[in-house]
């Protein structure tokens, strides 16, 4: 008797969002990261009870069409990549066609969308990985994504979530890293029906104000450096603005945020001179590199990246960086002769 079977899909989405889907921050990204893939100018994010209980991101992107709804929802359907050669090239935030399905296996997820061409919006729901049909709904424009009771039908996940208020907090960060990535686009956030941030579309340094703190960004130097196939630019502490912590510390390869030691290192180095040992430099830079010389699927979260050079990444950044930093800051240049 063969003792092997194959897992239900259910279960299947289930396994996959426990790797995308840890708590309402990861969820906050993925639908984050599929309104700007969508092309939306504008997002408003409405949380309740940091999240758990409710979730809902609405954009005024290009929208789902009802045919694809139920694609939207399935595991491994994407409209972003169609071959191994588009992956080599993606420039989309999302590719792997996952996070809608794990999302709906573990929450009762609602999608409202209209396109541009449709008369009128349509809607699905997955109530714990079971859809509904599709139905006519009502919405103006874009896409209303809604994520309530996450994790209701999985106890044990449930269970490793922490207070509310850590749980918000971890989303208002997820929040604050896209929207410091994106000062184009307008974000709103709102928390127990309370707004707590409203940022307009705005220049970097601004949004960098908002978001980071008007002393950083008042002293903060500017970086811009291009090399062969990738490009370095964004807004880095003035020496004597650092940190005692590391949570101003903002790196974006291809506009997503991703934690790398190389550059890291490379950064912490140029700081070298001026930087006392347990201070932190505070920034927000983005590393614009050829698709091809970094690989960014070795994580579900996509939160790492592998560069396929990195002796020559933490050089570039070293000398990026240092070129910065020793140019005189904005005040303290020597006044034009009388
Ligand atoms: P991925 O982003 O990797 O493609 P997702 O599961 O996050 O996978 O989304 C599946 C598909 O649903 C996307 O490829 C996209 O076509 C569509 N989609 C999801 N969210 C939105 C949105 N806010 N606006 C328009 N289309 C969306
Ligand atoms: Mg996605």
């Amino acid at each position: 008797m063969g003792k092997i079977a194959a897992l239900p899909e259910l279960l299947v989405n289930q396994i996959a969002a426990g790797e995308v889907v840890e708590r309402p921050s990861s969820v906050l990204k993925e639908l984050l990261e599929n309104s700007l893939d969508a092309g939306a100018r504008s997002i408003s994010v409405d949380l309740a009870e940091g999240g758990v209980r409710r979730l809902r991101v609405a954009d005024d992107g290009g929208g789902i069409s009802p045919e694809d709804l139920p694609l939207a929802v399935a595991r491994f359907a994407t409209s972003k990549i169609a071959t191994l050669a588009d992956l080599e090239r993606a420039v989309s935030l999302g590719f792997r066609g996952e996070a809608l399905a794990s999302i709906g296996s573990v929450s009762r997820l609602a999608i409202v969308s209209r396109e541009a061409a449709q008369k009128n919006a349509w809607k699905i729901a997955v109530d714990g990985g079971t859809m509904t049909p599709v139905e006519p709904a009502a919405l103006a424009a874009g896409t209303t994504v809604d994520v309530e009771e996450l994790f209701y039908n999985t106890p044990a996940r449930r269970k490793f979530l922490k207070s509310e208020a850590t749980e918000y907090g971890r989303s208002e960060e997820a929040f604050s890293r896209i929207a410091l990535s994106r000062p184009d686009v307008a974000f709103a956030l709102t928390h127990n029906g309370r707004r707590s941030a409203h940022l307009p579309p705005e220049d970097p340094r601004a949004r960098a104000a908002r978001i980071i703190g008007d002393d950083f960004a008042a002293g903060a130097v500017e970086v811009s450096a291009e090399g062969a196939k990738l490009r370095l630019s964004g807004l880095v502490a003035a020496p004597g603005f650092t940190r005692a912590s590391r949570d101003a510390q903002y790196l974006y390869v291809n506009g997503r945020f991703v934690r790398d030691k190389v550059v890291a290192h490379a950064i912490r180095e140029a700081y070298a001179d001026v930087l006392h040992h347990d201070r932190h430099p505070a920034y927000v830079l983005f590393l614009e590199i050829d698709p091809a010389l970094v690989d960014v699927n070795v994580h579900p979260a996509k939160s790492e990246v592998r560069f396929r050079d990195s002796g020559s990444m933490h050089g570039f950044v070293f000398h990026a960086l240092t070129r910065a930093l020793s140019r005189p800051l904005a005040g303290e240049t020597a006044p034009p002769p009388a």
